[in-house]
């Protein structure tokens, strides 16, 4: 049996705000109740979005709350060459394609909607020959898009249960590399979840309709399939849910009204843990944590509320 394997991994394009903070106290939290290992990942892929600073200060702040990890943090920003490496081999395989669409293009030819931003791409550049796609890149880089099936792919989450997605219908051919270069969030986590033996990965209930493409990822790059946790998302008072602008709910603004404990204790409670707020460090909660008891429908704040 490999060791229990958790991850926590910020996109550091802000500071952390409660709902992050949940999620690395529930991954965390999980495995060391486990006696497992957790990992720090920073996931700064898109490089212009997250500077350093940004990154030194997540650190930062889930030291301050208590946060241990057991290797050193990666840094997706390092680590496009072993990206690269994947890509090639799904290429050479004849799982992806060039596309020189533009934006302009994908919004105008936009199929049935996925939600606002998202739209299903219609394969306009799947059937280019070799030398259309050479003359088309001669002027315009191209981004690197994966080819899906005629497929549906289903996994149980731990507290969701049996979720499903017919990948062509309902996602699409879905980018791996963009045409800036930067490579695209599937492939990054796919590739490192698995090189860093992460076992069970626990993550907002926003990035669920992301995992079926994982999932798929998984299998064409021969990986074990972790074990997945959404988790419910945080609301405020008001029922709104909390996001990187909210910053009278960020830790810069926390940290000026609470203590690490009083802070993790209104977590733990929000979440379903303890029946009333009382400060708890990490360590503390660990014997306390059972999946039985987390909430799955929407998190209600206890205990803290916007100034
Ligand atoms: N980087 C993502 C975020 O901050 C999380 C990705 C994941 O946990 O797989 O929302």
């Amino acid at each position: 049996m490999p060791i229990p394997t958790g991850r926590f991994a910020p996109t550091p394009s802000g500071r952390l705000h409660l709902g992050n903070i949940l999620c690395a106290m529930l991954a965390y939290l999980s495995v060391r109740h486990e006696g497992g290992r957790f990992l720090l990942r920073i996931e700064d892929v898109d490089i212009p979005r997250c500077p350093r600073r940004l990154a030194q200060q997540c650190i930062d702040d889930l030291q301050w709350l208590g946060f241990t990890w057991d290797e050193a943090p990666l840094y997706q920003s390092e680590r496009t060459e072993v990206y690269r490496q994947y890509l090639d081999q799904l290429t050479g395989r004849g799982h992806v394609y060039p596309c020189f669409c533009t934006r302009a293009q994908l919004m105008s030819l936009a199929a049935p909607n996925l939600g606002d931003t998202q739209v299903v791409y219609q394969r306009t550049c799947a059937s280019l020959t070799p030398e259309e796609a050479a003359e088309k890149a001669k002027t315009r880089a191209p981004a690197m898009r994966l080819r899906v099936p005629e497929e549906v792919i289903s996994f149980e989450d731990g507290l969701f249960g049996v979720q499903q997605e017919h990948l062509a219908r309902d996602c699409g051919d879905f980018i791996l590399r963009r045409s800036d270069g930067l490579y695209g969030y599937q492939l990054a986590v796919v590739v490192d979840d698995a090189l860093s033996g992460v076992t069970e990965v626990v993550r907002g209930r926003d990035i669920l309709s992301a995992t079926p493409r994982q999932l798929y990822l998984q299998r064409l790059l021969g990986f074990v399939q972790p074990q997945y946790v959404h988790i419910p998302l945080l609301m405020d008072a008001q029922g709104r849910r909390l996001a990187k602008r909210d910053q009278d709910l960020d830790l810069s603004a926390l940290a000026k009204r609470f203590s690490p404990p009083e802070i993790l204790g209104r977590l733990a409670c929000s979440a379903g843990l303890m029946e009333e707020v009382r400060p708890m460090t990490l360590e503390a909660l660990i014997p306390l944590f059972d999946w039985e008891k987390v909430k799955r429908e929407d998190l209600h704040l206890s205990g803290i509320d916007r100034e």
